[in-house]
């Protein structure tokens, strides 16, 4: 969506930089390659209001998320180390894999469709970075140190007592909550029963524990202190593949620039009409849009990699035709062909192919959710194993049993024989598989010859909670044979 004309190097040429040209540098980076804070003016709009709002949820949800309990189970656990993964109370197993990756697929695709149609706007209201980072540590920052000037001027000035207290109150909130996110966010990877173990014991008891909690608070106090905007410049792959993913027909937080050029400062004395036939656009080129940009870049600039669609430039552009008189919408939601050539959002086939993958995919998923066994019993032949004839002429054969538990209750059970007629016996007590754990058992099937259909006999073995059969096993039944009888 840039103005710019592209400008091409003639081959082997090294490209030299021009700093006057935003493409050619990072807004957030001088000459010598140091680090430019940003000093984001606070937004204040609609939109900020109604992102404010939807952050308080958000928080909510994240807060509230270890301790919500689905089926027994957390919300979303993701315990890589114990191999354990709950989503939305759902428990996976390793063996359940395929779904996990079939899941991610669709949401990687689903997200891909999501960005084509309606660009970064994940970034700007739903991602944790830019919802601690702009809703909550940007606040407190404002709270103690003030808006952006007084940020800059806090910074210039020499260390006094009081900018040595505002500092080390803001750091020392921001460690704290630091502390809080990363302990919160160790609960999603061990639970929260296993969280409030770890903190009520003695430390010694936990080491690992408390080296993983020191390292998520000195990770995030590190990003919302320090590393802020450029985690999205720099780190996120999300942002990374905005160039592949958006079209001319995505709708991005867009600066008008048919209507804004040329930019021109406002003369009281000028009427809109005589700025109109002096070549002047509606931009009043106040710099507002740019001076609140948590990322500090210029949208007049075009859409660009930095652009985090958090909409403090569209509140802030707003403000000012409201007070110039000049209609709102200067920068806004919209797209490249909605500006250029006033195009309504329309269904591309780009789109279309999309949202037929996405389809079919969902599909699957739902299929793999909805046939996933929650009891799975495998029998084998236990090894080195073939038959044993009885003394009563009767065959036996003996069988390794596994039963996998996925449920977080103990699961007693009960194996039957059902076909063909004969007998089946499981050695030692009632079997019980415990909450989410597996359960190795022998079984032995007895049959007499008359029901054996030549060296291999297909038996059918029901596995039964109460009366309820939770799962049927196919197995083979081998024996001596028609002639050896
Ligand atoms: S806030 Fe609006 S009027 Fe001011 S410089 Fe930005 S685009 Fe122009
Ligand atoms: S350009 Fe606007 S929407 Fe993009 S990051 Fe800056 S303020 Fe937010």
């Amino acid at each position: 969506m840039s103005v710019e004309p592209e400008r091409l190097e003639p081959e082997g040429v090294l490209h030299k930089p021009d700093w006057e040209n935003f493409r050619d540098h990072i807004p957030t980076a001088d000459q010598q390659g140091r680090r430019l804070w940003v000093y984001p003016r606070k937004p204040s709009g609609a939109f900020y209001t109604a992102r404010t709002w939807v952050s308080w949820f958000l928080l909510l949800l994240f807060f509230a998320g270890p301790f919500i309990r689905l089926n027994g189970n957390p919300l979303l656990m993701i315990n890589i180390p114990a191999r354990k993964f709950v989503i939305f109370g759902q428990l996976f197993w390793p063996q359940d894999l395929f779904i996990l990756a079939i899941g991610m697929v669709t949401l990687f695709v689903m997200i891909v469709l999501f960005t084509a149609v309606y660009g970064r706007i994940w970034c700007g209201w739903l991602c944790p970075q830019t919802i601690f980072m702009e809703m909550v540590f940007r606040k407190i920052e404002y709270l103690i140190e003030g808006d952006a000037p007084k940020q800059k001027a806090l910074n210039k000035a020499p260390w006094t007592g009081s900018k040595i207290a505002k500092k080390l109150t803001k750091h020392a909130v921001f460690l704290a909550l630091s502390f809080v996110v990363g302990n919160w966010l160790l609960m999603y990877i061990i639970g929260s029963d296993a969280w409030i173990k770890l903190v009520t014991d003695p430390p010694t008891q936990h080491l690992q524990g408390l080296a993983a909690m020191i390292l998520f608070a000195l990770l995030f106090y590190g990003i919302f202190a320090r590393f802020r905007e450029q985690a999205c410049t720099f780190i996120c792959p999300y942002g990374r593949f905005q160039s592949v993913l958006l079209d001319e027909n995505s709708i991005v937080v867009s600066y008008d620039h048919k209507r804004g050029e040329e930019r021109m400062k406002l003369r009281k004395s000028q009427s809109p009409e005589a700025r109109r036939e002096a070549g002047g656009g509606d931009c009043v080129d106040c710099k507002l849009c740019v001076q609140v940009c948590p990322t500090g870049i210029d949208i007049r600039n075009g859409t660009q990699l930095e652009c985090v669609n958090c909409t403090a430039c569209i509140d802030a552009c707003n403000t000012v035709m409201d007070k110039v008189g000049f209609p709102r919408g200067l920068i806004r939601y919209a797209s490249e062909n909605n500006i250029l050539r006033g195009e309504k959002p329309r269904f591309t086939p780009r789109l279309i192919g999309y949202t037929v993958i996405l389809t079919l995919l969902t599909s699957l998923l739902v299929f793999l959710l909805a046939s996933r066994d929650n009891i799975e019993a495998n029998l084998l032949r236990a090894p080195g194993a073939l038959f044993q004839v009885m003394p009563n002429g009767e065959v036996s054969n003996l069988y390794l049993m596994k039963v996998m538990n996925k449920t977080n209750r103990d699961v007693p059970m009960a194996l039957r024989l059902e076909s063909p007629e004969g007998s089946l016996t499981v050695p030692g007590d009632q079997l019980v598989v415990p909450a989410e754990r597996i359960k190795e058992s022998p079984v032995i099937v007895q049959l007499s010859p008359d029901r054996m259909t030549g060296a291999s006999t297909k038996v059918v073995i029901g596995v039964y909670e109460g009366d309820q059969r939770i799962d049927t096993i196919k197995t083979s039944f081998v024996g001596p044979g028609e002639e050896s009888r």
